[in-house]
């Protein structure tokens, strides 16, 4: 399997580099991967590319929902591994992603919608895939995929572009940005957050009263 360079953790890709000029490459190249490494999951999916075929061999998924999942995802192998288990590829051409792919991707998403969108939309994370997007019928615009990667990518650029505002849910173990869209403020993420913090709020208030 081939990495990309930067894929590869930060503090190895000078040596790694360095091999390229090397007398003994593959001796060198040894040497450092043997310390490295690398988490990255595959599949064996064909890829879709003609519209009618992405409609056929693939569901329906909420993306907002997939956004939600993939902010709780951490460098717990398990969890990605789960996370491309229910929601789908990452790539359409690529067969495999690297858990640091993720969470840069990740880090990225967070920045633009809670801090500042500029270095989102000056980069190649706002491009649009090579699709056809505009539609005779409502919806007139659409971005058909079974890419996780394209469809939290286009999500959050449209996000960015209307302005929508985030905040960061208020249960400490959660934190995850989530879509201001009414004027009644909400504290939580979900509905599950929410709850789980009223039950500690009264469980706190009960020790404090028997204590
Ligand atoms: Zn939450």
């Amino acid at each position: 399997m081939k990495i990309p360079v930067r894929q590869v953790p930060v503090s190895d890709t000078k040596s790694l580099l360095a091999t390229a000029t090397s007398k003994y490459p593959d001796e060198s190249l040894a040497e450092i991967t043997v310390d490295t490494a690398i988490v990255a999951f595959t599949h064996s999916r064909k890829t879709y590319i003609r519209e009618a075929d992405l409609v056929k061999y693939s569901v329906p998924a909420d993306e907002l929902e997939m956004r939600m999942s993939f902010f709780r995802l951490n460098d717990e192998p398990v969890k990605a591994l789960n996370f491309l288990n229910d929601w789908g590829r990452w790539l359409p051409h690529r067969n495999f992603v690297t858990i640091r792919e993720l969470l840069e991707l990740q880090h990225s998403v967070r920045e633009a919608l809670m801090e500042s969108p500029t270095a989102w939309l000056s980069s190649h994370y706002s491009d649009l895939p090579a699709a056809r997007s505009r539609s005779a019928n409502v919806p007139y615009f659409k971005v058909l995929t079974d890419s996780c990667q394209i469809a939290i990518r286009v999500t959050s650029t449209i996000d960015l572009m209307r302005e929508m505002k985030f905040r960061v849910c208020a249960r400490p173990d959660c934190q995850i940005p989530f879509p201001v869209t009414s004027k009644h403020s909400r504290s939580y993420c979900t509905q599950y957050c929410a709850h789980l913090e009223s039950v500690r709020r009264s469980r706190r208030r009960i020790a404090q009263r028997s204590g």
